[in-house]
């Protein structure tokens, strides 16, 4: 349920009504927009005394929220969110693309792929040191090691971070290294995990389950908003289904389905979803075209190479073309691609 002030209520007007509803066993979650603020009444809300509210002058009117999903829905929170990260804004005008290995191998082939995203206009850098791998036998990661190379990719290039964490007691570890922490498609409804990057400060980027529907996927985003963190980006990554010709089935309809349903930031990694890097640059196109706020996509200096998903990874030179096709995208629908500058960081 909400409370929707009037739209002139002042701040201290809000502060009393959320004073008085804490009171009724509830917790509450404030929405500043830029009409009216929104109080979101969480919890069991069936004894909740709507009609003392109601008298209340500053109190416009009380709505149930229709959806399972609360603080991640856009009844409570109508204007979309903008998820901050170094300068680069996930959910505002700009189109965001993250590049970048599925693995971290070795120091040569992040630091080498690192600078070739950056110079073909990767606006984040993303590669995976902890890797949820379908077999125990395929290579797991370097681990820490990983998170170490990918600092100094940062530092080499001034490319923010993106790579995933595993466990809720690597939450810790891997926010020292990264910039915004990746919850896997595997873990997406690890709980433990939802809500220990829920504590944390650090954006997160929540990839979609495999077999998750979008409702899951938005009841997931949900455990991390409820303990505290709003910096949630998610990740269409496709889906299973009958079809055996790609990896997965990218849900193209999941974008304006979940742009309608949350205010939350939607990526799409093209990569994951199609699984043959021949199909990367048409989906990464079709999901900018249906609204997608950015893209998440694998890139190696040698795929053939690549100790895991080369087959989807795009060379260098070819997500370069991507890029400039996406950005013809992006101006086709009055968007535009990332304006920051990438320095260096300042070195002192
Ligand atoms: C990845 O991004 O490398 C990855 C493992 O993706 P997903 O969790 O979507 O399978
Ligand atoms: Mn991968």
């Amino acid at each position: 349920m909400m409370i929707v002030m009037k739209a002139n209520a002042t701040q201290s007007e809000v502060e009393e009504v959320v004073h008085r509803a804490v009171k009724h066993n509830v917790q509450v979650h404030i929405s500043q927009g830029e009409e009216r603020t929104i109080i979101g009444l969480l919890g069991d809300v069936r004894t909740f005394p709507q009609h003392e509210f109601l008298q209340l002058p500053t109190v416009d009117r009380i709505v149930p929220i229709s959806r399972p999903f609360k603080i991640a829905s856009r009844e409570i929170h109508p204007e979309d969110s903008v998820v901050p990260l170094d300068g680069i804004q996930f959910g505002g005008p700009e189109v965001v693309i993250i590049a970048g290995p599925c693995s971290v191998e070795n120091r040569t082939q992040l630091i080498e792929t690192a600078l070739a995203v950056k110079e073909a206009g990767a606006h984040i850098l993303r590669g995976g040191a902890f890797k949820p791998r379908t077999s125990p036998y395929s290579f797991q990661g370097l681990g820490e090691e990983g998170l170490e190379i990918l600092a100094e990719a940062r530092e080499i290039t001034g490319l923010a971070v993106v790579t995933e964490v595993m466990a809720p007691e690597q939450v810790d570890l891997v926010a020292r290294y990264a910039d915004m922490l990746q919850v896997g498609a595997r873990s997406m409804q690890n709980y433990n995990l939802l809500h220990a990057v829920g504590e944390s400060q650090k954006p997160v980027l929540l990839k979609r389950g495999l077999s998750a529907s979008i409702n899951e996927l938005l009841m997931a985003g949900e455990y991390i908003l409820s303990h505290g963190n709003e910096k949630v980006v998610l990740c269409e990554r496709g889906i299973r289904t009958f079809e055996t010709a790609t990896r997965n089935t990218t849900d193209i309809n999941a974008i304006p389905v979940l742009k309608e349903l949350t205010h939350l930031p939607v990526i799409l990694d093209p990569s994951h979803s199609t699984g043959h890097w021949q199909y990367v640059t048409a989906i990464a196109r079709a999901a900018i075209a249906a609204g997608a706020d950015g893209l998440m996509v694998e890139v190696h200096i040698d795929p053939a190479e690549a100790l895991s998903d080369g087959a989807q990874s795009l060379k260098p030179e070819r997500f370069a073309e991507l890029v400039a096709q996406v950005k013809a995208i992006t101006e086709a629908i009055g968007r535009r691609l990332v304006s920051k500058e990438i320095n260096l960081p300042v070195q002192d």
